[in-house]
């Protein structure tokens, strides 16, 4: 594995070009783009890429997008969410296509990755696409046939907004030692118990690891998400350099 893999920055990042090879609906709002990049140099799970458009009259744009698997040769995957008037994720979603430029810079991030020779149990908390790079944890457990135990916390609006829906079924069932729990913030499936609300310290005390069993905790999604659920732990007890954090905030 190459030092940038590990997670150490050894020289200026490049871009490169990517081109789409698959495009994957994961719900009315989210797809996953697969991804040729040649020259990739690997990654760990938990790292982001910038991806970049240039317009004709040569305008750019660009922003950040977690790698949504484990590395796979010059494969990559990201899992865009639409914003409704977002400038780039209505582009990738609904306008871009094969055979079209678009840049590709990363990985990026050192500290918000997930190694698979770790034996600290995991608490994987995710809001909305939060989930992203966690999936990218939790696909590259199995794939390395890692036992470490994963809990996954995963906040959504309502059940047809979890993205990999089908995946964490059959994961939740199949993968020993990994737990899924939902919370809905505005509507639940029938036979979920309780009613949908934000996430809160029963969610996380509940679902969640004790601290004395010194498990590392990654929470990902909105900036509110991140920062409520962080102070949920840290107030419980875990120490704050076992809580990492990544904000999906607006990039920039
Ligand atoms: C490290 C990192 C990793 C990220 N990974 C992912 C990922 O895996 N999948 C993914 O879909 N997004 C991810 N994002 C968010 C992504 O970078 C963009 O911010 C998002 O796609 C919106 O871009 P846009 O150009 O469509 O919207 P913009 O034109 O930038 O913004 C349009 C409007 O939407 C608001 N807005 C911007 N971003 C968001 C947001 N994330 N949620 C809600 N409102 C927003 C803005 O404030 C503005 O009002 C990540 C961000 C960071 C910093």
């Amino acid at each position: 594995m190459t030092a940038q893999a590990q997670g150490r920055r050894v020289a200026p990042l490049m871009w490169r070009v990517a081109r789409l090879v698959e495009r994957r609906i994961e719900t009315p709002t989210a797809q996953t783009l697969v991804l040729d990049v040649p020259g990739w140099p690997g990654h760990l799970p938990g790292q982001h890429v910038d991806l970049r458009l240039t317009a004709e009259d040569g305008y750019q744009a660009a922003r950040s997008y977690s790698l949504a698997g484990p590395a796979d040769g010059e494969r990559i995957e990201v899992t865009v969410q639409r914003v409704n008037d977002g400038e780039v994720s209505p582009y990738l979603t609904d306008t871009y296509a094969e055979g079209d430029p678009l840049e590709v810079r990363g990985p990026v991030g050192g500290w918000f990755v997930w190694r698979t020779d770790g034996t600290a149990p995991v608490l994987l908390v995710g809001g909305g696409s939060g989930v992203v790079p966690l999936m990218a944890m939790i696909r590259a457990r199995r794939a390395a046939g890692s036992r470490t135990p994963f809990r996954l916390v995963y906040s959504v609006r309502t059940p047809d907004d979890v993205i990999y829906a089908d995946e964490l079924r059959r994961r939740a069932r199949d993968d020993q030692g990994l737990d899924v729990a939902y919370v809905y913030t505005r509507s639940a499936p029938e036979g979920w118990r309780g009613e949908p609300h934000r996430i809160g310290l029963a969610d996380v005390n509940s679902h969640g690891w004790p601290p004395d069993l010194e498990p590392l905790c990654y929470v990902c999604g909105p900036t509110g998400f991140v920062e409520t659920v962080a102070d949920l732990l840290v107030g419980l007890g875990h120490p704050t350099r076992r809580v990492r954090t990544e904000r999906f905030g607006p990039t920039g």
